[in-house]
């Protein structure tokens, strides 16, 4: 809408006087020329001028990567806690057995394998991330080496290591962490699962629990209620989750009948027999 200014009308950029305003900028109003305007990404088909798009309310994409960049998320502390359990079971390990030469002892140190692994990753070296997915692996084919007797027990062993380093490896925060260049549709999907309107989620959540546990429905509507009101698509950023806000306050509405008619149903059995 902002660029069918008629040419007549036609005002100058605020920033360049000697070019023709093609737009005016979606939050301060302000004329833009076509090298002043600026899309932000996650905002769809706004213009803004260049001093409005890099504003964090704004720009809330580039606002989130520079709020998580370089800073430990709860991946970074869960890895640096299983570093130390490791270290803690194999000094406690050694102390029981001591270190000698017999394959036993040689297999507490296995056990050790991932703890350089893990304070690189706490500390942030980036091929770290890679190194943690082979871990599991490693250990796996190291006991092998040692006890090829328990095989399938040592491989299995490393399949939920393997799952969850894995899936570490994909997380966009943790990604942020090592200030890997995240793209703005990863961003937004970080964004939409931690700050667009996480109270619908929660209404949803429990207006299905409300289901089997009626005491939970006004938790639902209240929820639902509050989460319907936040809902505001021009917002900047624009707050969604409408759908989830509503299932959530209706399930809410619905449990209680529910529950209601059957407990109707129980008494009227109970008044007639
Ligand atoms: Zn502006
Ligand atoms: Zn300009």
């Amino acid at each position: 809408m902002s660029l069918e200014v008629p040419l007549s009308q036609q005002g100058r950029c605020a920033v360049h006087p000697d070019l023709p305003a093609g737009g005016t900028c979606f939050r301060c109003g302000s004329f833009i020329c076509a090298d002043c305007t600026t899309s932000v990404p996650g905002l769809g088909v706004r213009l803004y001028c260049q001093a409005c798009a890099a504003r964090p309310d704004v720009n809330y994409l580039e606002a989130l990567r520079q709020r998580y960049q370089g800073k430990r998320d709860g991946w970074a502390w869960v890895v640096a806690g299983v570093t130390l359990l490791l270290c803690v079971a194999t000094a406690a390990a050694l102390s029981q057995w001591g270190l000698r030469a017999t394959k036993e002892a040689l297999f507490t140190l296995v056990l050790l394998i991932p703890v350089p692994v893990g304070v690189a990753f706490f500390l942030g070296r980036r091929w770290a991330r890679h190194a943690l997915v082979a871990t599991p692996l490693v250990m796996a084919v190291v006991a092998d080496a040692l006890a090829p007797s328990g095989r399938f027990l040592f491989f299995l062993c490393a399949m939920p290591g393997l799952i969850t380093a894995a899936r570490i490896h994909r997380d966009v925060r943790n990604q942020l962490f090592f200030r890997l260049p995240v793209p703005p549709a990863m961003l937004k999907v970080l964004w939409n699962e931690r700050f667009n309107n996480p109270m619908a989620r929660q209404a949803s959540r429990f207006g299905f629990s409300a289901l089997f546990m009626p005491m939970l429905a006004p938790v639902a509507v209240i929820c639902g209620v509050v989460a319907l009101k936040r809902v505001d698509p021009k917002a900047t950023p624009p707050i969604g989750r409408r759908d989830q806000a509503l299932m959530g306050l209706v399930l809410g509405l619905v449990s209680p009948l529910l529950w209601g008619a059957v407990l109707l149903l129980w008494l009227s059995d109970r008044i007639h027999f």
